[in-house]
């Protein structure tokens, strides 16, 4: 973090807000931030839980200022590989400016939906999403390599959001502990879910809905594929989250 000098991807901040640990706005839609430098502190602990190791690929979803694409590609060196994707085209022109002022040559900026938009042929040692996810959309599936890590903002209904760090077998993800409590931007998808949508599921039957305010947290989170469902971890489960495209069965703390 002392490598990456941040006032340069915020240049509309003083320089002493710039190095608070603060978030700073990046663009609003009316009265709602749609697009946030997130606090520095926040992005330590995401990149900890991240694992990066010198000469992996890495998938950053919300390219936001480049800001983190920066500190992604410290940690990936010369020899690894970051790709970014960022859905408004004026950030994404914005960001690769500064990284490749910055000497950033090896990060690729793309414009594009993050949810949809990955290259067939990219496999990810680690994905790192830097807005709120409710789904695990299958181009992520498909993209992380097995034995990568995907960490990222999930708002699981009852739960709350929180950040958690996922590893992949090639079938799951699990995430194992509470996760971090964290507010990010929400991220955009084709077809926005409300938490109305939700489905949740009590398959053991013993434990009665989780309100977010009795502050329910996860031990372990196994999120599988709708179509490649695994019976019998749903049935052990306290409670399984369906969302659209991906099923998470959670065990309660
Ligand atoms: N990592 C950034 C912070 C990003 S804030 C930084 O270091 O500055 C989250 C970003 O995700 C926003 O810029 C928002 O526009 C973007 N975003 C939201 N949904 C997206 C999607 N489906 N695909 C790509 N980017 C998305």
């Amino acid at each position: 973090m002392r490598a990456v000098p941040r006032h340069r991807f915020v240049p509309h901040v003083t320089l002493a807000d710039a190095y608070d640990d603060r978030a700073i706005p990046l663009l609003a839609h009316g009265t709602a931030t749609t697009s946030s430098l997130s606090q520095p502190t926040m992005i330590a602990q995401m990149l900890e839980l991240l694992q990066v190791q010198p000469g992996m690929c890495v998938i950053e979803i919300g390219t936001g200022s480049g800001y983190q694409a920066a500190l992604l590609a410290e940690l990936v060196g010369p020899t690894g590989t970051v790709m970014t994707i960022e859905r408004d085209a004026d950030l994404a022109a914005r960001a690769r400016r500064v990284l490749e002022s910055l000497g950033y040559t090896h990060v690729i900026v793309r414009a594009g939906d993050g949810t949809r938009d990955l290259p067939a042929n990219v496999r990810a040692d680690r994905m790192i999403v830097a807005a709120c996810a409710r789904d695990l959309p299958a181009a992520w599936w498909a993209a992380l390599e097995s034995g990568g890590r995907l960490v990222l903002p999930l708002d699981l209904g009852p739960l709350g959001e929180r950040c958690h760090a996922f590893t992949y077998d090639g079938r799951l993800m699990r995430a194992d502990g509470p996760g971090i409590p964290c507010a990010f931007v929400p991220l955009v998808t084709a077809s926005p879910a409300s938490s109305e949508d939700d489905e949740l599921y009590f398959p053991s039957g013993t434990r009665t809905i989780p309100a977010r305010s009795h502050g329910a947290t996860a031990k372990s989170i196994v999120a599988m594929p709708r179509n490649a469902a695994d019976r019998s971890i749903l049935e052990r489960a306290d409670l399984v989250v369906a969302r659209p495209e991906t099923l998470f069965a959670v065990t309660l703390a």
